[in-house]
Order: structure tokens, then sequence, then C-alpha cells
């Protein structure tokens, strides 16, 4: 029962290493968080070494008594946060994590080879919502059902609804996903609704990247309009590393005769997860879940979300002002995507620089991108600087560290511009300690 780093002083450096890149560095990835103490307490606790296959009350191993307490709690707090109640919505809290849930989902509601759609990868959608390329079925999404994806209006940037409507009336798919991991605007449950009722779909929303913003009703709620929602609990719900389920229980439609159709979804769904999918739950993540809902059901972190989102705002404005396109033009949520192609650098080059300035973001296709191998942008999100308390003013300084590192870029010209190493050096010295000094 040594300390790690008595008992492994090898792992713990590269650790400690970690540590203080996340601490001297600005966090700008868009689906990551810094969790809170009693989240990684939990991470870290006994609870890590019970094996409890199952649902509580119903083990395939012995001594769960607390084990189930902690799962039920989990469960409660969960619809808690979202203000659902337990008789129209049950919820399953024991997905690894987004994309398990996401999967065991699909295995529950569409029969193999059976139909679905979501927004394309390159629009803005996750590689769980069916993504495939020309040459290559990508996602087990992909390969086990049968995809179509919809996209974005390459002008515009928002997601092109009429299309939708339109390729779902011929492709007919069992369920379609609203949800994305880079999209900058709110969606419009409301009409998705209706495209799936038109075709008869179940409407799965992703709200992964959003579960904060909608626990603290700064985004429109998908709970109103879906038959499922999926989510991850560690991006901006600020919680472990994990997935959730929630599903409709009771009345799903009334027929031309007057019959109640009703849900069939709770036990599709919790015996894909388990034993379809999964073994045993990971209890520690579960207890941390159920800790990370409870703070997410308070005002505090009401006043973190509209302060994510107020953030996300003032970074896309002050970009704007210093000549940067971003897409859509501004933002609704939690992040945005900077077109570089009229700044004249690639998102793989703007995600270097940055990243040599300690500014962690990440390259990504903006519509109309020929190719998703070199894509023209970057995303850029506020959960984890708000997390450490940066507002507004601070928002304009990083605006300022993000244009000068982006304007140095430009200078790297792979024929006549200075070589990478001297470039290098050149980043070093006009950025020595400012970053870290924020
Ligand atoms: N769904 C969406 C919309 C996401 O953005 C992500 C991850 O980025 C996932 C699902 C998958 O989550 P995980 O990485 O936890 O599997």
């Amino acid at each position: 029962n040594r300390n790690i780093w008595e008992s492994d002083p090898e792992l713990f450096e590269i650790m400690k290493k970690e540590k203080l890149r996340q601490k001297s560095g600005l966090e700008m990835i868009a689906s990551e968080n810094f969790t809170t103490l009693p989240v990684l307490q939990c991470l870290s606790s006994c609870l890590h070494n019970k094996y409890s296959e199952g649902l509580p009350g119903q083990r395939y191993y012995g001594g769960n008594e607390f084990i189930d307490q902690v799962e039920v709690l989990a469960q409660k707090r969960s619809l808690e946060t979202y203000k659902v109640s337990p008789e129209e919505w049950g919820v399953n809290v024991q997905p690894y994590s987004g994309s398990p849930a996401n999967f065991a989902t699909l295995t529950a509601v569409v029969e193999p080879h059976g139909r679905i759609m979501g927004l394309d990868l390159p629009d803005g959608g996750h590689l769980t919502h069916g993504f495939f390329t020309a040459t290559k079925k990508i996602s087990a999404t992909s390969i086990f059902f049968e995809s179509m994806p919809y996209k974005v209006d390459p002008e515009t940037g928002l997601i092109d609804y009429d299309q939708l409507l339109k390729t779902a009336r011929l492709f007919k798919p069992k369920l379609i996903i609203a949800g994305v991991s880079c999209y900058s605007r709110a969606l419009d449950y409301k009409r998705f609704r209706a495209i799936c009722d038109e075709v008869g779909a179940y409407l799965m929303s992703d709200m992964a990247h959003i579960s904060g913003l909608v626990a603290a009703g700064v985004t429109p709620n998908p709970f109103d309009y879906s038959d499922i929602v999926t989510t991850t609990t560690h991006k901006s719900l600020r919680g472990p590393r994990a997935g959730v389920i929630f599903f409709r229980k009771g009345v799903r439609s009334v027929n031309a005769k007057g019959e109640k159709i009703m849900y069939d979804l709770e036990s599709k769904i919790n015996q894909a997860v388990f034993p379809g999918l999964q073994g045993g739950p990971h209890n520690n993540t579960i207890a941390a879940i159920a800790t990370a809902m409870k703070q997410a059901n308070t005002p505090e972190f009401v006043t973190y979300a509209k302060q994510v989102v107020a953030n996300a705002r003032r970074l896309s404005d002050g970009l704007q002002s210093k000549g940067y396109k971003v897409v859509t033009g501004g933002t609704d949520v939690h992040m945005l995507l900077v077109d570089l192609r009229s700044a004249g650098i690639t998102g793989a080059k703007g995600e270097y620089i940055l990243e040599e300035i300690s500014i962690a973001c990440n390259k990504n296709t903006v519509p109309g991108d020929k190719s998703a191998l070199n894509p023209s942008g970057i995303r850029l999100g506020t959960p984890a600087l708000t997390t450490r308390g940066l507002e507004e003013a601070d928002i304009d300084a990083v605006v300022g560290f993000i244009d000068r590192g982006l304007r140095l870029a430009k200078k790297i010209n792979d024929k006549s511009g200075p070589k990478l190493v001297d470039f290098k050096k050149l980043l070093h010295e006009e950025f020595q300690g400012e970053v870290d000094s924020l």
C-alpha cells in the first residue's frame, strides 16, 4: 500500500508532467474540462473493487448492498438534474463512456443493418452517429447499421433541416440522431421531432457536448422532444468519463383506433448495455456520476454554465473583430469553429502553433472542406477555461494570444520562411511566461 510516487516513480514522473501541462497551459479543447475533487475522490475509491453485473436489486454477484445504493442514487440524481419525472423517463448509468452508450442504444432499438441517420462527421457529427467515408466504413455504427448522413449548408454552416427531411422521406430511417461534436448553434429539437414523426423514426438526442448547458437550462432541452437522450458526463457537465442513457417510458403514441402504443425501451436498452455489450459496471465511476449530477443541480452550476456561454461568445466576437471567420457567425453554446482559410493557414498549422504557445485546441473540418484529412479550421471551447475562473476580460487576453500565434503561423512557409526549429525559438521568445501568468 505504498504511494504511487514510492511504488512507481517512473510513472509518477510522467503524471506530474501532465499535471504541469494542464496547469500551465490554456485548455481549449471543447470536449474537455477539469473535474472536481469529489469526482476524483469517487474515481479513486474502494467502489472500484466491486463486481456488480446486473441492475440494483438484480445482481449476479453477492455483496452489493451498498453498490445498489450508489447506483440508485446516481439514477435518481440524473433524472432530477434534467428535471424529468421517473414516471416518464428511465435511465441507465452503466455505459463506460459516450461511444458505448450510443452503440448500446442503437443495438437496442435498431435491428442489425437497420437504418439510422446522423450529422456527418466532417459537418460536426460524431463518429458514433454512423460515420463512413467513400472508401471505408469507419465506425461500428456504420458497419453494423446502414447509415445515411445529413449535412450542414456549406454556405451558412447551419444544419440543413429541409434536406434532412427530404432524405429521411426517401431513406426511412428507424432512428435519427440529433447531436453534435462540432456545431456552435442550438439544435432545433422540435424540427427533429416533426421529421421523425413524419417518417416514423425514433429521435435519439446525443447531448454529450452540451449536457452541462442543458442541466443549467441555458440551451434548448432535448428531453422535451426526444425518445432517447444519450450523454457523456465529462464534457460541459464536468463529471467523470462516463456515459448515460435516458429513455422514455409510458405512452409513445395513440393509433387511429385510439389504442395506446407503449414505449418498450426500458428492458431493451438495459439489456443492450448488460449483458449485450458490457460486463461489470464501473461502480467508482457511477458514484462519480452521482456526485457530478448533484453538483450540476445547483445555482452555482447555472452561474458556471452561463459563464461558459458568455466566454464562448466573447471569444467568438473577439476573433471576428480581429478578422477571423467564425463558422455560422458566432455561437450559442460552449464552442466555436474558426475557419482559417482566409487567414491563409491550415487547421493543422493552427493547432500546432497554438500548442507551441501552450493553448490546446483541435484542428477541425469546416463546411465546404474538400479533404477531411487536411481540415481548414480549429475548434475552440470554453468549459475548461471557465472552470479555471476565466471571465470575459481574461478571454480578451486569450483572443490576443491566439491572434498573435496565428499571425506568426503564417510565417511558417515551407519553402522560404524560417525553419521550424528557428520558428519555435521565435515563438517561445515572443510568448515567454505570458500564457502561464494568466
Ligand atoms: N457523442 C458526442 C456528441 C461526442 O462528442 C462524443 C465525444 O467526443 C461522444 C459521443 C463519445 O464519447 P466518448 O469519447 O466518451 O466515447
